[in-house]
């Protein structure tokens, strides 16, 4: 599911921050926010611009972020965590929309995209019986604590590299992908691994792969790898339109001779029925740093160990917690 990068949303709650005169601690959906003072009671609506907004350059509401390239990160103001930007309706010179409405393009905001897909390699769409990877931050859909709740479920570790699909389709050639696109063969890392692991004879017809390409000079290599990797965390049917559920794509995985992402946690029976699912919890959980390394790991996925549907979501239950200690000192 696409976030809502700017939408209509209440001020849940207001509190003051030690010491500051100028400046409040505000809750929006799961996320803290620095407010101006002044600006909010609790219940108000607001423009809440999730982190990664990249404003428009000209609008006045949006100046006071220019030395910053206009971009909406995470901060640290007085000690207080802030994720996001919440400003008054005001910005909107006329009618507010009702809370939930996405108003991004009306106040000309794009998302802040770090690496630019590089259009020589591109070789046609995204196969459209793959659905795309993606994550949806816990913050900004708490509706599916409730939902996961009672159920076994499992725990990843979210690697910071590139998003690579592989899907062979019933007839025809293995297709090759990068986030968005199918890529032309060639001697990009997504292409190597199809010859690493032979995935153009390995993968029944029918079914994709999906994981994260790891190594030297993709993101910041923070597994410390010497080549480069691919980690698998989904296996997707198209014949059936469905992911396999956790044991099938982990047997999947160790019959095909593929690496998976790290599992960290697989939470069963009485464990999970008395799982505090807050996000006080998976926020603890996503700290810490890449098993063997150093460097502190951007985060966690969570999952059911069987596949189920989310309303909240429109798709697959599924939710990614990111480590605010990474968000605070390691991205770029
Ligand atoms: P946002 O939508 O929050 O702005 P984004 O769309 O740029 O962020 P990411 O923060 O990179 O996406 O999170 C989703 C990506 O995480 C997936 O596309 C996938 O490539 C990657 N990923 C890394 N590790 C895992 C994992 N263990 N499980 C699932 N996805 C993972
Ligand atoms: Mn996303």
């Amino acid at each position: 599911m696409e976030r809502k990068l700017v939408s209509i949303q209440h001020i849940d709650h207001v509190e003051p921050i030690p010491g500051a005169d100028n400046i409040q601690k505000a809750r929006v959906m799961g996320w803290d926010v620095v407010v101006s003072k002044g600006d909010f009671a609790p219940g108000d609506a607001c423009v809440f611009f999730e982190i990664d907004s990249q404003l428009p350059e000209g609008a006045p509401w949006a100046e006071f972020l220019r030395p910053r390239g206009f971009r909406v990160k995470t901060a640290r103001l007085r000690g207080v965590l802030s994720q996001g930007l919440a400003l008054p309706t005001s910005i909107l010179d006329g009618d507010t929309p009702p809370v939930g409405t996405d108003v991004r393009e009306r106040l000309g905001v794009v998302k802040f995209e770090p690496t630019p897909s590089d259009a020589r390699d591109v070789a046609g769409p995204f196969p459209g019986a793959v659905p795309k990877t993606d994550e949806i931050r816990l913050q900004s859909m708490l509706g599916v604590l409730e939902e996961l709740r009672g159920h076994d479920f499992f725990v990843t570790t979210k690697l910071d590299g590139s998003s690579a699909t592989y899907f062979r389709p019933l007839e025809g050639p293995l297709v090759a992908c990068s986030r968005n696109w199918a890529l032309k063969p060639g001697p990009n890392p997504v292409w190597r691994m199809v010859e690493r692991y032979a995935l153009d004879t390995v993968l029944p017809p029918g079914f994709a792969i999906q994981g994260e390409l790891c190594g030297p000079g993709i993101q910041k290599n923070r597994l410390g790898l010497g080549e480069t990797d691919l980690f698998v965390f989904s296996v997707h049917d198209t014949r059936t339109g469905r992911f396999l559920d956790h044991a099938d794509f982990i047997a999947f995985c160790a019959r095909h001779g593929l690496r998976t992402v790290p599992v960290e946690h697989v939470v069963t029976g009485e464990a999970a029925r008395a799982f505090p699912h807050t996000l006080a919890r998976y926020l603890e959980l996503a700290q810490g740093v890449y098993a063997g390394t150093r460097s502190r790991k951007e985060g966690i996925v969570i999952r059911p160990l069987v596949e189920r549907h989310s309303p909240t979501l429109g798709g697959r239950l599924s939710f990614k917690v990111i480590n605010n200690d990474f968000l605070l000192k390691d991205e770029d």
